[in-house]
């Protein structure tokens, strides 16, 4: 059966009721909305005329994320999705190393990011040359990588591993290297959070100080690196016990890109879509914060209402990157096939072993 295209009048009405919900009138007014009702009943078109898929990732703006996406999730859950779609285009709404993870697995489909802004500070902080540098110091340690680095750094990557399942990962790698240590880049804090999950210590290395493979192989050590995600390391240990102040009894959840002593504070800590469960399955008659991305917590209520009332936001933190992507950039890019992502089949082949690796695992 073919779909029937819906209006911009019909997607205006729907937005009124799906996202007034979470989004006042007076953030968000009705004039906007229709005139975002427009761009998506051009964008559904346009994605329909060219056979596209788009993925959302849970950090798009609330009109986006519950409008033009067929898949919504977290990095794991879109890879999967890339890597299965029939459609002749991926339309990736979520930044550029999501983009090039879903090249990596479906090479033959266009992959279409709709702003070259949508960078990270995570993937941003690591360079092949790092890589290179690192196995030279720890020859026989295995590199397991953030799903948050670009495609050169996957290439020289042993595995990868998502927030979601980095503990699996590495415990993993330890296993099938035979090893007690491993590298893991470039996250700063989720290595000291998975060093603390794992009980294993934690070492990094800079070019002025390096211990030998020897000694950092007595113990089981996570070597990581220095990389930060400049959203979620905004979080700190002052600012729970302000929430905890102001909302006794709230229950605090935080993403695993947070520093150690925030997690430490915290109640529980998971990937974005853990959270959602989490939130979606416990959230009744409760005041939650989320540490995480702000706009999560308008996109958990535009679906789960009922819990608008209990979300605590903290919206002055926001990723600048994942909010450069718009519906009139997505329009753009299905328009203008634009931004075209591409990578060299010497770099994608190996990249991919470590990707489908971690799928493997998890
Ligand atoms: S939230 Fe942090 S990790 Fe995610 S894209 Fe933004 S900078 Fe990168």
């Amino acid at each position: 059966m073919i779909e029937r295209q819906e209006s911009s009048a019909e997607v205006y009405e729907r937005l009124k009721i799906d996202l007034r919900k979470s989004i006042p009138e007076s953030v968000v007014p009705d004039f906007e909305l229709k005139y975002k009702a427009e761009l998506v009943s051009q964008i559904m078109e346009l994605k329909r005329q060219k056979n596209a898929v788009i993925l959302g990732h849970n950090y798009m703006e609330p009109v986006l994320f519950h409008t033009v996406p067929d898949f919504k999730g977290d990095s794991l859950e879109l890879s999967k999705r890339a890597a299965e779609t029939n459609a002749d285009i991926i339309v990736f709404c979520g930044v550029h190393f999501m983009a090039e993870t879903a090249k990596i697995l479906n090479p033959s489909k266009k992959v279409l990011i709709p702003s070259l802004d949508a960078g990270c500070s995570l993937a941003e902080g690591i360079k092949p040359a790092n890589l290179v540098w690192l196995r030279e110091k720890y020859p026989h340690l295995p590199i397991v990588s953030y799903i948050n680095t670009t495609a050169d750094v996957k290439a020289l990557t042993d595995v990868c591993c998502t927030s979601g399942n980095v503990n699996q990962v590495i415990a993993w790698a330890k296993k099938y290297f035979n090893v007690p240590s491993v590298i893991f880049l470039p996250d700063k804090y989720m290595a000291g959070n998975v060093a603390n999950d794992l009980s294993m210590d934690l070492y990094f290395p800079t070019q002025d100080s390096v211990k030998s493979e020897a000694e950092v192989t007595e113990k089981p050590t996570i070597i990581g690196w220095n990389a930060r995600c400049y959203v979620h390391e905004q979080y700190t240990p002052q600012l729970i016990e302000d929430v905890r102040k102001d909302y006794p009894g709230a229950v605090i959840l935080a993403h695993p890109e947070c520093p150690p002593n925030v997690i430490a504070k915290s109640d529980f800590s998971g990937s974005t879509s853990a959270m959602t469960k989490w939130v979606t399955e416990n959230g009744a008659n409760k005041k939650i914060a989320l540490l995480t991305e702000c706009s999560m917590a308008d996109n958990i209520v535009t679906t789960h209402p009922e819990l608008n009332e209990n979300l605590i936001r903290m919206c002055n933190i926001r990723c600048k990157f994942m909010h450069a992507i718009t519906l009139e950039q997505t329009l753009d890019a299905l328009k203008f096939d634009q931004y075209e992502v591409n990578i060299p089949k010497s770099i994608r082949r190996p990249a991919e072993v470590a990707v489908r690796r971690m799928m493997a695992i998890s």
